[in-house]
């Protein structure tokens, strides 16, 4: 089988890396969901996308979108044909594993001051130990404004560290089990280390030198962690992987590598027979649950909305919206990893350079908590595909009884459209450090692009 390199003409190739180029700024700048969305309305907006109004019409090559508390996303291009008729739809998520802050965070052990946390999503603790960390996210504070926080990612911005015990002493802990090695408990963050200016005997008085450090430059005070969502992400920023610069290390591919190769495609789409719709959805990583996640009624609000504004509105012109709808469910797919190749079965394992990987179902074990894609439908996707002379491969989340994992494809497909899980294949997911193929990030978008202009 040829790679998707052996295939692309010169010109291609160059816009195989101009794409990464621009994916790379996008990481850099979304390494939480609230600056993902942030940044998918920057462009959103320089391609002619504008926020829903209530009291407008909505007709046919309308580029809108809808803002869910500044944590999820939705954007349309209305098509020529009633909404009734279905949209195809490209859902992704914006989340990622991190390590966010608790509400009573800050405190003092003999003469440091840390940050408690609480880790958010998949993660193996012991790879999130001694590495720079940035701290990203917002403080709400009770008069009503929002503190926007980012400290770490500029070269001389300072940064903050979980420390992992040094190998000379580490004779016990080196005997437990990988998931005990660091625990979840003991994920504190080093934050100072000065103490407060004091002429009287007080206690903790670093951590009221960084309590005063925190106030003077952000005007946050203790009480406001109560209200804040701080999130630690690895700090620094995403890199050309392979002397080749074939593959891309960074935060946050999954799924932000969908996110944005989907919102590429609804940017660039003009005019579409059925409407087109792109969801960027929070939480996928602690099961979509909440208001801003896939669970959520946001999206079919969204669809109702359009509806009202678009025609006379009733009920069953939204489930039938709904019901007629076809959604690429696009999530990270596992690439085969030649360091530990004993997880996967080689003839449905997605490889690097192999183009956009779909998978019929996920879940673990016999297939459970799976959206099962109907052949018809995958036959539908392929015919897409082979027209367009994309590279594509089934693959599955590895080897039968290996584990497994979920996405949102289940939920929108529970509104009884079709729904095929499909992504760009990643190698460590869910660690600081994630990578991809660039090849397979062209390939994914140009899917995509495909999917919404031809699906019917
Ligand atoms: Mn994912
Ligand atoms: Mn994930």
């Amino acid at each position: 089988m040829k790679t998707v390199w052996e295939k692309l003409s010169d010109q291609q190739f160059k816009e195989v890396m101009d794409l990464s180029e621009d994916y790379k700024k996008f990481l850099d700048e979304a390494k939480t969901e609230r600056e993902a969305v942030d940044q998918s309305i920057i462009l959103a907006k320089k391609a002619g996308f504008k926020e829903f109004k209530a009291n407008g019409k909505v007709k046919s090559g309308d580029k809108l979108y809808f803002n869910n508390r500044g944590k999820s996303l939705a954007l349309f291009v209305v098509g020529k044909k009633p909404l009734e008729e279905g949209l195809n739809i490209l859902g992704a998520h914006i989340d990622s594993p991190r390590i966010d802050l608790k509400q009573n965070t800050v405190y003092e052990d003999n003469g440091l001051a840390l940050f408690d946390t609480h880790y958010y999503g998949g993660i193996k603790n012991y790879q999130w130990v001694a590495r720079p960390l940035a701290i990203h996210g917002v403080v709400c504070k009770k008069d009503g404004t929002v503190i926007k926080v980012k400290i770490g990612e500029k070269e001389d911005d300072p940064v903050i560290e979980i420390s992992d015990l040094l190998i000379h002493l580490a004779k016990d802990q080196m005997k437990k089990t990988a998931a005990e090695v660091i625990e979840g408990e003991d994920l504190n963050a080093l934050a100072a280390s000065i103490p407060y200016k004091s002429k009287k005997e007080e206690k903790d008085l670093v951590k009221k030198n960084l309590l005063d450090i925190l106030k003077k430059e952000y005007d946050i005070e203790e009480d406001d962690f109560l209200s804040a969502e701080l999130e630690l992400v690895p700090a620094g920023k995403t890199r050309d992987l392979g002397l080749d610069r074939s593959m891309i290390l960074g935060y946050g591919h999954d799924d932000r590598v969908c996110a944005f190769t989907s919102l590429r495609a609804i940017t660039e789409t003009e005019k579409p027979d059925r409407t087109s719709a792109c969801i960027m959805t929070d939480k996928e990583e602690i099961g979509s649950v909440g208001c801003s996640g896939a669970q959520s009624d946001f999206f079919v609000n969204c669809v109702a909305e359009l509806i009202n504004s678009s025609d006379e509105y009733n009920d069953l012109k939204l489930r039938h919206a709904l019901e007629n709808s076809k959604m690429i469910s696009s999530d990270v797919s596992i690439a085969f990893d030649p360091n530990y190749p004993s997880v996967s079965e080689n003839k449905n394992t997605a490889f690097f350079g192999r183009g956009i990987s779909f998978n019929k179902f996920t879940g673990v074990q016999g297939k459970e908590y799976s959206n099962d894609a109907p052949a018809e439908y995958v036959a539908k996707i392929r015919k897409i595909m082979d027209k367009n002379d994309i590279s594509f491969q089934f693959a599955e989340l590895g080897k039968v009884d290996q584990g497994g994992g979920g996405t949102i494809a289940f939920i929108l497909a529970n509104k009884n459209m079709d729904v095929i899980d499909a992504g760009i294949p990643v190698q460590n997911m869910h660690a600081p450090s994630e990578s991809v193929s660039k090849a397979d990030v062209y390939e994914a978008y140009r899917a995509y692009k495909a999917f919404l202009k031809e699906m019917n």
